[in-house]
């Protein structure tokens, strides 16, 4: 058991979980992506813990850069997404990696995905640590999931709740 600011969590991934099911992430992107020279985007806050381990267990050349947007607040989505920020390299013409922590009710990625089909990359693939399929209400496509999940509030590496909780090294889910 684990009090983040005033709710109860459990353990859901240990450390060990999360390390390899990366490192078969990690594979599979390098596989993939080998001669591709892609460009990875870590959507910030949630991705940074996952895309910091992800990015170690692709052996390819690659480019990175980081995006931030925004549609949650405290443990229910909101629905309301708001703008694409730092998109400052250019992803026309190059295989774009979205990296995401989560895909909940999949709204920010549908967003997200349509907003970058307007910079005419080559390809999108979407790589996300978490999904719930049970939430999903867009028909995106995370193309590499680690893990899914049931369709209860996770906590821990990179994740928050009401900006706490991020520096776990684990996931945990309300209890
Ligand atoms: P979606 O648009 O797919 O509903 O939600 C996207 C964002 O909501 C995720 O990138 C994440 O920041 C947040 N989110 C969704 N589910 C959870 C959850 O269980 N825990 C936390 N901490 N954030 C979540
Ligand atoms: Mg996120
Ligand atoms: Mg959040």
């Amino acid at each position: 058991m684990l009090k983040v600011k005033d709710k109860e969590f459990e353990l859901y991934l240990s450390e060990r979980q999360l390390r390899e099911r990366i490192q078969v992430l990690g594979g599979k992107l390098s596989e993939d992506y080998k001669s591709k020279d892609p460009v990875v985007l870590g959507v910030l806050n949630g991705a940074f813990m996952f895309l910091s381990d992800l990015m170690k267990e692709i052996d390819a050349p690659l480019q990175m850069a980081f995006i931030k947007i925004a549609s949650y607040e405290a443990t229910r989505s909101t629905g309301q997404v708001k703008e694409v920020i730092g998109l400052s390299m250019g992803i026309g013409d190059r295989h774009v990696i979205i990296v995401e922590d989560i895909v909940d009710t999949g709204r920010s990625m549908d967003y997200l995905i349509k907003k970058l089909k307007e910079h005419s990359p080559s390809s999108i693939s979407v790589v996300s640590l978490l999904l719930k399929p049970e939430a999903l209400e867009s028909d995106v496509v995370v193309d590499y999931v680690g893990f899914e999940i049931p369709n209860k509030f996770v906590v821990g590496y990179g994740l928050d709740y009401d900006g706490y909780g991020r520096n776990l090294k684990e996931i945990y889910q309300l209890k």
